[in-house]
């Protein structure tokens, strides 16, 4: 006598046998649409708005001590170039004048800008701000530069050229908005 067992593996096989694998997902896929329809039809979901609040961690890999030494140093770095000596700020890990490697310098607070234009407009951080410059800052010892926030004091406008210094937040979290320039008068 077979086992009860032994019978519904037999009933499987032939089931199986008889409707290809497809066609069971099929009406899988059929049958829990009509069932998802069925019951938005018959009844009504109530929905209230909701939040999610996430908290995760992100790397800066290899920039990680351009944004270290920006938090707890308040000092500007960039990248030197171990074979042809160019300074990149903000910094590269590659040089992409000769491909060598670069090391970590440190650059001057004071720079110059080679181009800017006039912010009218802020996300709700910089409302205060309004108007302000948005450029190019050289530091006087870098060879490139970086796009950053430039403090307007009394013109609306700031030519290239312009002297600029680094202004440090107090409260210093590891980001971009942690420094920004002013005109040098
Ligand atoms: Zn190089």
């Amino acid at each position: 006598m077979r086992s009860s067992t032994e019978k519904a593996k037999e009933t499987a096989k032939r089931e199986l046998k008889a409707e290809p694998l497809e066609s069971v997902i099929d009406k899988m896929i059929t049958e829990n649409y009509d069932r998802s329809k069925q019951s938005v039809e018959r009844e009504r979901f109530f929905e209230i708005p909701d939040k999610m609040v996430m908290f995760y961690k992100y790397s800066y890999g290899q920039q990680s001590r351009f944004f270290s030494e920006l938090q707890k140093n308040k000092a500007l770095y960039g990248s030197k170039c171990k074979g042809c000596g160019m300074v990149y700020f903000p910094p590269r890990s590659r040089c992409s004048e000769c491909y060598s490697d670069t090391e970590w310098v440190r650059v001057k607070d004071e720079g110059t800008v080679v181009s800017s234009t006039t912010s009218w407009y802020a996300t709700s951080e910089f409302f205060d701000k309004v108007p302000y410059a948005v450029g190019y800052v050289k530091p006087l010892d870098a060879d490139t530069a970086m796009l950053q926030r430039i403090d307007l004091k009394s013109s609306e406008f700031v030519e290239p050229g312009t002297p600029v210094i680094a202004r440090f937040k107090e409260k210093r979290i590891g980001v971009v908005s942690d420094f920004w320039y002013e005109v040098k008068e």
